[in-house]
């Protein structure tokens, strides 16, 4: 008998498919009521497949399943998923770490060129026929040779750390611990990387202990020369008062990725040049989204074949 697996939330359609091939898969956006469904059928599924980005597994989902063993994330961040609940009981979690790197450090770089190159912005002014109208568009500011600040140096900041070697960057970081063997130093202190840096780019963990790390004084330590990028999740910056510190133009501008209210996105900033705003992303080419679709695919292999996870989150 196939392993019963309940999916939660939109996965690629290729995934399902593959996953509707190995596994009795059971999608819960199909029942008209799922609270019903999972109080009547909750205790027949073992695995649970779901996103990072997406429905993950909250506590009452995880409670709703009795007999669940396994939870297979697509995507690398563990802030909806209830990792307590999952070891308290027993319950493997298994996600798609490293595959996902490059592509999130690049368009972490997308956002930084975009913001500081005006790109975007520069586009709109020749599609409204301002070029062809003879206007002037303004000047952008430099990128080669500016001085890079990485709030959270794991995967991915290390990955966005090695580009910026290429813009011949000066880079320095953020962490609550510094880490070892890299060549770029280590700040100890968030808004002394804020006042040094030219370009903050936040890829930390989300979750409750980064709740807005990034605050009212990070934001005027960065100052109105200052870029701030997110590529992490919404949680990590205050939002209502990065929307102040664009608006008053205490920072130069931003590039978002991610938002506190998704797909949310806070009306006033719509109505700034010096902001590039994306639907979450990050991760979203079709080679990379193929790798993360296949660790899915590797990890419940291996959990039902021999008990274990290909990347089993801590
Ligand atoms: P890692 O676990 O490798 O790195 C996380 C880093 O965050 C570590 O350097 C850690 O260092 C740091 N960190 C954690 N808590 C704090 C804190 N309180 N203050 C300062 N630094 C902190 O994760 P990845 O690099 O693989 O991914 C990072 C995050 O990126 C994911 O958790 C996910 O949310 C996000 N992400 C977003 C995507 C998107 O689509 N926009 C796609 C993929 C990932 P230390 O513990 O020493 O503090």
């Amino acid at each position: 008998m196939k392993p019963r697996i309940l999916q939660a939330g939109r996965l690629l359609p290729a995934l399902e498919q593959r996953l509707a091939a190995d596994y009795d898969l059971h999608r819960l956006s199909d029942e008209a009521d799922p609270d019903a469904f999972l109080a009547r059928h909750g205790g027949d599924f073992t695995g649970l497949v779901t996103s990072a980005g997406g429905a993950g597994a909250p506590t009452a989902l995880i409670a709703a399943l009795p007999q669940l063993r396994v939870i297979a994330s697509f995507g690398v961040g563990l802030d909806k998923i209830d990792l307590a609940a999952a070891r308290e009981r027993g319950i493997a979690v298994g996600y798609t770490p490293d595959v996902l790197n490059d592509c999130v450090a690049d368009t972490a770089f997308a956002l930084l060129l975009d913001v500081a190159r005006r790109t975007s912005e520069a586009d709109r002014f020749v599609r409204a026929g301002r070029w062809a109208a003879g206007q002037a568009f303004g000047l952008g500011r430099k990128v080669s040779g500016a001085r890079l600040g990485i709030v959270g140096l794991g995967r991915i900041g290390q990955t966005i750390a090695r580009r910026a070697g290429g813009f011949d960057m000066d880079v320095r970081y953020h962490s609550r611990r510094p880490v070892a063997g890299v060549p770029w130093p280590h700040e100890p202190a968030l808004r002394e990387l804020a006042r040094w840096a030219d370009y903050l780019v936040i890829i930390t963990a989300g979750g409750e202990e980064t709740r807005h790390l990034i605050d009212t004084a990070v934001l005027d330590a960065l100052g109105p020369r200052g870029f701030l990028i997110n590529v992490a999740r919404g949680s990590v910056i205050d939002e209502a008062a990065l929307v102040r510190a664009l608006v008053e133009r205490r920072i130069a501008g931003a590039g978002l990725d991610v938002f506190e209210r998704e797909p949310q996105v806070p009306a006033e900033l719509l109505a700034l040049d010096n902001v590039v705003l994306l639907p979450h992303i990050a991760s979203g080419t079709e080679e990379t989204r193929q790798a993360m679709a296949q660790r899915v695919l590797d990890n419940l292999a291996a959990f039902f074949a021999e008990g274990r996870l290909v990347s089993a989150a801590a």
